[in-house]
């Protein structure tokens, strides 16, 4: 029975393969296949606000990095964008802001969708979520968000960026135009910075302005 384990092995490994490079696999795969799959994880990072004064990065840099899986590929500038099914509109109403503010740059384009109906373009989710309690460096999280790319599908070299970005609902702070233009930069590609004036320090300063750096990096990444 050997050569029957050594099919299924490279069947696994085939199916897996073209999952990872495939969004539209998972839906044709289907639910059982899923399980077994090792699906690309969400690269997500946070947001925080302080309650306990002490918690402080020290400035080292003005540079707002790129976040490491967005580096290298080449994105398309254009996304489309939806809500999970159970955002509240006032949430949806911050969202929208932050996503114009991103429009009137004119370095990305971001159009709103009732559904994600095209698994082959540039996609953001946006949610929300419940989560209490502080974190051990005394911060309360405000929101996530981060890319998900798939390198190589796009057409032209172009890889596809299938995004999310959520706020915490647990906390007033966090319904708010800043967070939600943090949440959007890591999904866009951009990494935190040790810059108060960037809108992706990880500790909410309240920005709804881009820094010159944040300028940068997003020229950087859509270029
Ligand atoms: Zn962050």
């Amino acid at each position: 029975m050997k050569w029957f384990r050594r099919i299924l092995v490279l069947l696994v490994l085939g199916l897996s393969l073209n999952m990872f490079v495939q969004p539209n696999s998972v839906k044709v795969i289907g639910e059982r296949i899923r399980s077994l799959m090792v699906i690309p994880t969400i690269f997500k990072t946070e947001i925080n606000a302080t309650i306990a004064s002490q918690t402080a990065i020290k400035d080292t840099s003005d540079n707002t990095p790129i976040e490491t899986v967005v580096n290298g590929n080449r994105l398309k500038r254009q996304y489309n964008y939806y809500f999970a099914k159970n955002v509240p509109i006032p949430v949806k109403k911050v969202f929208f802001k932050a996503v114009s503010k991103y429009n009137q740059l004119h370095i990305v384009k971001l159009n709103y969708e009732k559904k994600a109906l095209d698994n082959q373009k540039n996609q953001i989710k946006f949610y929300v979520y419940d989560k209490p309690g502080e974190n051990d460096n005394g911060t309360i999280e405000l929101g996530l968000g981060g890319p998900q790319i798939y390198p190589l599908i796009g057409g032209n070299g172009f890889a596809i960026n299938h995004g999310e970005a959520g706020l915490n609902i647990q906390y007033t702070e966090s319904i708010q135009e800043s967070v939600a233009m943090h949440e959007i930069g890591h999904v866009l590609g951009l990494d935190h910075s040790y810059s108060r004036s960037s809108i992706m320090y990880p500790i909410d300063q309240g920005h709804t302005n881009f820094s010159p750096m944040d300028l940068k990096a997003l020229h950087e990444i859509y270029k």
